[in-house]
């Protein structure tokens, strides 16, 4: 294998750290192109005490004057939002770790795969938002989208071999969050803290919120549907606490495929930088003798509504699941500033899904258009909501 180089979207984030730690493994296999950051300044200096990319972008313009006033990094800077598309279409990236949180991710992916440039997605938001759209961007360049997520790279390493007409349904695990065995009374009382403690994975604010909701597993059937062109009747949810299966396929035969590991998000970030070769790895292995016992439930989308709504927006099609998505953000960043309580996040997404009609094959000025006018509508009813005390 020839040295790939590896742009990466959002490297002061879980994911981005993570990649850097597989590149810092693997010096002969891969290089480091343009890293991309917010406004991370503190990290983006550890980084570079490390790492010598070929760019950076700051998206924030204040962070980025900053930055350029205190370091002697020699590399290209380049300021502002728009330097995201720049950099992830560069000619020389072999590949781009999608891995900003959000719809801020649509456009830079778009602008890689339309120069025919191979993604290893994480921001699962991109697909959820612009599914269509960036599958047929994906299939036109010839371009690969490869997925991080663990369940989708676990749904991917079943299917290697198999022909796609013999899938009968994928079976997406769930660790079921915090809040699994709560009642509906319990969810009502749940802090923000205690919602920021996943019990398996350590990740970002917004996905540990949405693992706490189960939003994160609805966002992940969209997710699924697009990546492996699938029926939303093929795609079924299932809590297994341990997070040991990462997903499994069901085939016509009634056989069963599953992919097994430890929740580590290292090991689906090289799969997709090195796929379809594995690299050794010096991680911890799998003792399924300590673990001993796995487990596995049906998710309840009484407690959990999330999950409802993201396979109805999935049923529905066009730009439902964009609305859904950036209602789910707002509701989401309303929560992490202590605005509304836990449980007002779906009634906030269910609201902003009924006062919206959705189009169907939308264009990227169709779907820019649906996220705005979603994140405003989602906002107003936050106004409107008691202010949690
Ligand atoms: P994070 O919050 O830790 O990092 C996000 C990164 O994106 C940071 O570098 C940040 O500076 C940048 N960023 C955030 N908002 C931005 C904006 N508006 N413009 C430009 N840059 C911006 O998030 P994360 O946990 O690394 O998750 C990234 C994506 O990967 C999410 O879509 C998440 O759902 C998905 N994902 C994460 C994990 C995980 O273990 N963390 C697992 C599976 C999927
Ligand atoms: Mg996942």
């Amino acid at each position: 294998m020839t040295a790939k180089t590896v742009t990466i979207l959002g490297a002061t984030g879980s994911i981005g750290t993570q990649t850097l730690e597989v590149l810092a493994l693997y010096p002969e296999q891969f290089r480091l192109g343009f890293i991309t950051t917010h406004r991370n300044i503190d990290r983006l200096h550890s980084i570079l005490q490390q790492f010598s990319p070929k760019g950076i972008v700051i998206c924030d313009p204040e962070a980025c004057a900053a930055f350029q006033r205190t370091t002697t990094y020699q590399g290209t800077i380049l300021c502002g939002e728009d330097a995201l598309a720049e950099v992830a279409a560069d000619g020389t990236n072999d590949i781009v770790v999608s891995a900003l949180v959000g719809f801020a991710g649509v456009r830079p992916t778009l602008a890689a795969l339309e120069q025919g440039i191979n993604v290893a997605l994480a921001n699962k938001e991109v697909l959820v938002s612009a599914g269509e759209l960036v599958t047929t961007t994906a299939r036109r360049s010839a371009a690969s989208l490869i997925p991080i997520d663990s369940e989708h790279s676990a749904i991917a390493q079943c299917l290697m071999g198999e022909r796609k007409e013999s899938i009968e349904k994928i079976i997406l695990t769930a660790s079921g969050g915090p809040f699994r065995n709560y009642t509906l009374k319990q969810l009502h009382a749940v802090t923000l803290e205690e919602a920021l403690r996943h019990p398996n994975w350590k990740m970002g604010p917004k996905i540990t919120i949405d693992s706490a909701t189960l939003m994160n597993k609805g966002l992940e059937m969209i997710e699924a549907r697009w990546l492996f062109d699938l029926h939303p009747a093929q795609i079924e949810v299932l809590i297994h606490p341990q997070s040991i299966v990462h997903s499994l396929v069901q085939f016509v035969d009634g056989s069963i495929k599953a992919q097994l590991g430890l929740p580590d998000m290292r090991l689906p970030i090289l799969y997709a930088l090195s796929a379809p070769q594995r690299l050794p790895t010096p991680f911890p292995r799998t003792d399924l003798a300590a673990i001993h016992t796995l487990t596995f439930e049906p998710p309840d989308e009484n407690r959990f509504p999330c999950l409802r709504l993201a396979r109805q927006v999935l049923e529905t099609g066009g730009t439902a699941p964009t609305i859904l998505n950036a209602a789910n953000e707002v509701a989401v960043q309303a929560f992490i500033n202590r605005k509304i309580r836990f449980t007002d996040i779906p009634v906030i997404i269910a609201e902003t899904l009924e006062k919206i009609t959705p189009v169907g094959k939308p264009s990227l000025a169709d779907i820019i258009a649906a996220d705005s006018e979603a994140r405003s509508l989602a906002e107003q009813i936050v106004a409107t909501l008691p202010t949690k005390v």
